[in-house]
């Protein structure tokens, strides 16, 4: 069985394109994983011989009634029942929001291995504008530009690591 990464976040923040950088096939044949559904984005990757399904979650026809806010969190849930491992992806540029606490709060009472991504971190230097995230409360920050590929490759490494 693949292990399964679940990619979570508020709207914006970057997974689509955290997703893209780790999936070299998308919508991968799910058919024989049990329990995975079909109204989210499912992907397969590899790392040598590892290989992993990834999940991203959002931007998947929000019923109009419930909002958006709702199906996502909705989107969320669902995803990391299913995950073996959850990316928690914030955007380091904006800093931390009401939402970014809500999503971390939930995280954390699962117990569920979970890797904190700070995206949008090109040209950052560490330190000063990531340390705000530790007020999540899920351990350290990985800076990562989901859209130059940087600290993917580690990230990933970390992701399995923790399974
Ligand atoms: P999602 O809503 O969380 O899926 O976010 P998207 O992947 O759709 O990205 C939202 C916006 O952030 C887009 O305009 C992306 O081009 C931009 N973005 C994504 N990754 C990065 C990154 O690493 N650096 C910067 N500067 N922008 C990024
Ligand atoms: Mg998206």
């Amino acid at each position: 069985m693949k292990p399964v990464i679940a990619i979570v976040g508020r709207p914006n923040v970057g997974k689509s394109t955290l997703f893209n950088r780790l999936t070299k096939s998308r919508d991968a044949i799910v058919a024989d994983f049990a329990g995975l559904t079909r109204d989210r984005h499912y992907g397969q990757g590899h790392l040598g011989k590892r290989e992993y399904i990834v999940i991203d979650t959002g931007g998947f026809e929000p019923d109009a009634e419930s909002g958006i806010f709702k199906e996502m969190a909705k989107q969320t849930r669902q995803a990391v029942a299913e995950s073996d491992v959850v990316v928690f992806v914030v955007d380091a540029r904006a800093g931390v929001s009401a939402q970014d606490h809500d999503i971390g709060n939930y995280l954390r009472r699962l117990g569920k291995p979970c890797l904190l991504v700070a995206n949008k971190a090109e040209g950052m230097r560490e330190g000063a504008q990531l340390v705000e995230f530790y007020e999540l409360g899920l351990g350290d920050v990985l800076p990562v530009s989901a859209a130059h590929g940087q600290g993917v490759r580690s990230m990933l490494d970390a992701a399995l690591d923790a399974l």
